[in-house]
């Protein structure tokens, strides 16, 4: 697995964000008009680790080679010897993790409600602006919108300094209200794409899910008014035994009464968090039960809205469906299996989440030949 957190020294009380930059012997001499305050450029590489050196002193990675980390935009925690790669700038798969607080708590939930949060909003603003040209940022949780006010207000920001990047946000969509428009309006809306999850059309299945009473109608209710907004939104249904039979109709929903989408993403189970404790009740054999999938998503599309399947090993997918199974598994925690060996696909597939478990749960995988 691609590790996001390495092990650093740096003669510091506080955190803070550094950029790595490696330069090749012929180019060191204009190595100082290229760098940013926030810089450190190598300087040299030893068995001690690799010894960077910026305008906020000397710093040393240990454990990892320069070349993988170039251009990474770190959160270096001194006391404790650590650095979070806020940004790695060769992978298209950076997440800012902005609280592990959330309002609801839902059955597969990957990464469980925690009570505890550290703002680390200043540090997110300062990596973001670091980034590499054209790269898009996820933000996730817990639930970021419990902070709008610092999480619009960041968004708004960056989006002005930096014309070339863009934003997929993770929220339960529980928490925009009329009061939010004016800030939501100043954000430029054409490179923010929020993803909410609509679980089913049916309250009771919804809520039960999301473990909220009356959760559906308030996420109804906000995305008539992200419709009225001009919000990109991407719809997120992970699929699960609960919610499987009950595809079809919130696919008929979805293409009624909410065609302003821009997406609709079919996820399937990540067996991590709640997930794996709930595994066994809630994995839904896609690659059995397909049906109701390809009827949702042939509903959906013909009505000219995009629908997608994410997490879905290709193998698990009928043909017909495949180019519509991109590789949505982050590069840091995707794996492939034994069966995965010689199978043509294997190039495009998305594989599995690196703790997806021995007993897989599919009737149906194995190598295309
Ligand atoms: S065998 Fe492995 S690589 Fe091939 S399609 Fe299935 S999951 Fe993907």
């Amino acid at each position: 697995m691609i590790p996001l957190r390495i092990k650093v020294e740096a003669n510091a009380d506080q955190p803070f964000v550094v950029r790595l930059r490696s330069f090749e012997a012929d180019a060191r001499e204009q190595r100082t008009d290229q760098l940013n305050p926030f810089d450190a450029a190598l300087e040299r590489v030893g068995p001690e680790g690799a010894h960077y050196v910026g305008a906020g002193g000397p710093i040393r990675i240990l454990g990892i080679d320069p070349s993988k980390v170039d251009g990474d935009v770190l959160l270096v925690n001194p006391r404790r010897g650590t650095a979070d790669r806020l940004i790695r700038s060769s992978s298209p798969h950076n997440t800012f993790l902005v609280t592990e607080r959330c309002d609801q708590v839902c059955l597969m939930c990957s990464q469980p409600p925690k009570k505890h949060h550290v703002d680390l909003f200043p540090y997110f603003e300062t990596a973001a602006l670091l980034a590499p040209e054209g790269a898009t940022i996820g933000i996730s949780g817990g639930e970021p919108m419990l902070f709008k006010g610092q999480l619009l207000a960041f968004l708004g920001r960056v989006l002005d300094a930096r014309a070339d990047l863009s934003f997929h946000v993770l929220t339960n969509g529980q928490h925009f209200d009329p009061d939010d428009c004016e800030a939501i309006r100043r954000i430029d809306r054409g490179r923010v794409v929020w993803g909410i999850p609509l679980y089913s059309r049916d309250p009771a299945v919804h809520d039960k899910i999301v473990g909220k009473a009356g959760a559906l109608e308030q996420l109804l209710e906000n995305l008539a008014l992200m419709c009225r907004l001009g919000s990109q939104v991407e719809l997120r249904t992970v699929l699960m035994r609960p919610n499987a039979d009950g595809l079809p109709r919130l696919a008929r929903f979805i293409a009624s009464t909410l065609p302003f989408i821009r997406t609709w993403a079919i996820m399937q189970m990540e067996n991590i968090g709640f997930g794996r404790m709930n595994w066994k009740t809630l994995f839904y054999d896609s690659s059995e039960g397909f049906d109701v999938v390809g009827r949702s998503i042939d509903l959906v599309r013909g009505r000219g809205i995009d629908a997608w399947l994410y997490n879905f090993p290709l193998c698990t997918v009928p043909e017909r469906y495949r180019h519509l199974a991109p590789a949505t598994i982050s590069d840091w925690k995707r794996a492939y299996r034994g069966e995965c060996g010689g199978c043509k696909l294997k190039a495009e597939c998305g594989g599995f989440f690196e703790w997806h478990p021995a007993s897989h749960g599919y009737s149906n995988l194995g190598a295309i030949q």
